[in-house]
């Protein structure tokens, strides 16, 4: 009598198998090595969409459609539905070149794509707002001899981040002196 032992659907052709260990998840080896070559494939499909994403600079306002897709994640085909709505501006430069907005394809998608989004922006630009890499604004004032509230205002400007302890408002040395002396110099 055949003993009933346990069953598996194979990953890859979805045929039932009778697995070798509990870990088994092809039927073959021929299903263990299309599987191996997917899992390849899309390994290298994932590095060539990182590339694209990370080659688009963050302040750029209009991005390409491959791009979008690097970015967020997002397929084509709802990509271009969404700009056939007008619900993502859209600008054609010539034939494959159309643009669209990102600030819009922002809105609709960083909340979806948020582990990506969030591998992103340190890449990007980071800040230690730890007390000992930062100014107090009252610093800053002294040292570059302008008022506190001309201080905020550059602050502000150039989206400077910040950070208050108690009644002091920290700025980071780093950025600051970037601001100041990239300035200084030109005088
Ligand atoms: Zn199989």
């Amino acid at each position: 009598m055949a003993t009933i032992r346990y069953q598996k659907t194979c990953a890859i052709c979805g045929q039932p198998f009778t697995p070798r260990t509990v870990t088994s998840l092809y039927c073959s080896d021929k299903c263990s090595q299309s599987a191996y070559r997917k899992k390849k494939a899309e390994q290298k499909k994932a590095e060539q969409l990182k590339a694209i994403a990370d080659a688009v600079p963050d302040e750029r306002p209009f991005i390409s459609i491959p791009e979008a897709i690097a970015i967020y994640g997002v397929s084509k085909s709802t990509l271009y539905r969404l700009i056939r709505l007008g619900q993502i501006p859209a600008i054609n430069l010539g034939t494959r070149l159309l643009r669209i907005s990102r600030e819009e394809i922002e809105k609709m998608f960083t909340a979806r794509q948020q582990p990506q989004a969030a591998k992103e922006k340190p890449a990007a630009k980071v800040y230690s707002l730890e007390p000992e890499d930062c100014y107090s604004i009252g610093e800053i004032a002294k040292k570059f001899g302008i008022s506190e509230s001309t201080v905020y205002s550059h602050i502000r400007k150039n989206s400077i981040p910040t950070r208050q302890i108690g009644r002091f408002v920290y700025a980071p040395k780093s950025e600051i002196n970037k601001l100041y002396t990239g300035k200084n110099s030109s005088l």
